[in-house]
């Protein structure tokens, strides 16, 4: 993997709105996954229709902000964790994109992630680390870069994913996003702006 910075990154609009609808956490047996919307130009997507307690956890917010599920036009999943992908039948069936293809209905189109853009303002990064089959959304905002990732739990890291199998590859990838990235919306956490305390 690359440890720079590509030209698909760098010519990242900063036209997308992004709005966190739940922000997840762990409180072992409680488990949710944060999951977000973002909206850019003709896109709706959502990033991790996730485990949560309750699905109006998800519904009400997008209600609020006046978007109806069948509005929505594609799903990110950033890896293949339960916790990240239990809800995604709450959509219609529009295109999911993974680390690896895009599926839609029963259509398999294979492709790797990394530099996929899916509008002017929102980017795949393949960024394996958590699990090999990670990816980061990342969002151009008119005030951030926002990356949406596992990369990160919460703001407190773990400084040591324990599902991590290569720590090495993990912090090459944190650094890298770190390099691109003013705002982290992690897998477990509300979003926080990157410091010199963020675990590496
Ligand atoms: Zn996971
Ligand atoms: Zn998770």
């Amino acid at each position: 993997m690359t440890g720079s910075s590509s030209a698909a990154e760098q010519d990242l609009a900063r036209t997308a709105r992004l709005d966190v609808l739940v922000a997840g956490y762990v409180q072992l047996p409680h488990v949710a996954g944060t999951v977000s919307l973002v909206r850019d130009a003709d896109r709706v997507v959502i990033v991790d229709p996730g485990m949560v307690s309750d699905r109006e956890q998800i519904l009400a917010p997008l209600r609020e902000l006046g978007v109806r599920p069948e509005d929505v036009t594609d799903i990110v999943l950033s890896h293949h964790h339960l916790d990240h992908n239990l809800n995604v039948a709450l959509f219609p069936v529009v295109p999911v994109h993974d680390f690896q293809s895009v599926i839609e209905g029963d259509v398999f189109t294979s492709r790797p992630a990394d530099g996929v853009r899916i509008s002017p303002g929102i980017r795949l990064l393949a960024t394996p680390g958590h699990t090999p089959q990670d990816l980061t959304t990342l969002v151009g905002t008119p005030d951030d870069v926002a990356a949406l990732t596992h990369l990160w739990w919460t703001a407190d890291g773990p400084a040591d994913d324990p599902y991590s199998v290569d720590r090495d590859q993990l912090r090459e990838q944190r650094e890298r996003v770190l390099g691109l990235a003013t705002l982290v919306v992690p897998g477990h956490g509300a979003p926080f702006r990157p410091d010199a305390s963020t675990p590496r």
